[in-house]
């Protein structure tokens, strides 16, 4: 229950934030970017025409009254919002999020390879439990968010590399004819493989854009998504936060609304599922 005392706050934001910073290795882009600007939208078009790009913004951690809620959710694009079970202002977030037309998600907190499993906050799914008290605990989460259609893994490094336990929750997901967002807090992630072999809907995050919480690092996340967007590099799900960063995150995305919306169609993240998995068969694997 650390979740609802302040001053360890910031024990959960550094396990989070660490666990997504090691996946954004892989996820970002290779190579490093200069001092990133915002550059006019007419110099980057390649004319292929916005409507063969589509891209969703998720952003993760809602439910706990986090900085940056309002500024997120005040924001005039379609975002996925991804709000934690069990928390003070779970409902309220998810209510505003779908009154203000955003998609919402269940944001599923999962083990991590590092850290303590009760950083991860009220009914988190760990590799130590039967398959009978994740079912249940699964369920209780999608209850919880009310409009949820989907759901995304809260770290999970550990969890989500687990055949049985992705298995359950899975299965649990199908039977709510939710979708899954893969985070990709790991390589090792079995997600893909079983989503595609028991015919639950799935889309994968490409990008963290806040896994450093500087203005400087999120403006150049943003470039990497608007140039991989504009090279014609497939769709994109791109991940952000409230809470640390939440602010800093908000405002940059409202710069960059014209870019995006000159760049791509903006869309929810649902909306990607068909186009991720036709994209996974053309794309060759990783070295993993
Ligand atoms: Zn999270």
């Amino acid at each position: 229950m650390f979740l609802f005392a302040p001053k360890n706050r910031r024990i959960f934001h550094a396990i989070a934030l660490a666990c997504i910073c090691v996946s954004t290795v892989f996820i970002a882009c290779p190579g490093h970017a200069d001092q990133p600007t915002i550059s006019n939208p007419a110099e980057t078009r390649n004319g292929s025409g916005k409507e063969n790009q589509k891209v969703a913004i998720v952003i993760d951690d809602f439910g706990n009254n986090m900085d940056g809620t309002t500024e997120m959710l005040n924001l005039p694009i379609p975002l996925t919002v991804a709000v934690m079970p069990f928390l003070p202002s779970t409902k309220k977030d998810a209510t505003l999020a779908h009154q203000k037309n955003h998609q919402v998600f269940v944001h599923l907190p999962m083990e991590p390879v590092r850290g303590k499993k009760s950083w991860l906050g009220p009914g988190a799914i760990t590799t130590d439990l039967s398959n009978e008290e994740i079912r249940r605990r699964v369920h209780a989460a999608i209850n919880d968010v009310p409009y949820a259609i989907g759901v995304n893994n809260h770290m999970g490094s550990k969890a989500t590399a687990d055949e049985r336990v992705m298995r359950v929750v899975l299965e649990v997901c199908r039977e709510h004819g939710l979708a899954f967002l893969d985070s990709r807090t790991t390589t090792k992630s079995v997600i893909a493989k079983l989503a595609k072999e028991m015919g639950v809907p799935y889309m994968e995050n490409r990008l963290f854009l806040d896994d450093v919480y500087s203005t400087r690092h999120i403006t150049r996340q943003m470039e990497r998504l608007c140039k991989s967007l504009d090279s014609n590099n497939g769709n994109y799900i791109a991940i952000g936060h409230v809470g640390p960063p939440g602010k800093k995150t908000a405002e940059v995305l409202r710069q960059y609304i014209p870019r995006l919306k000159q760049t791509a169609e903006m869309v929810y993240a649902s909306q990607l599922k068909r186009a991720y998995s036709e994209n996974e068969e053309k794309t060759p694997s990783s070295s993993e």
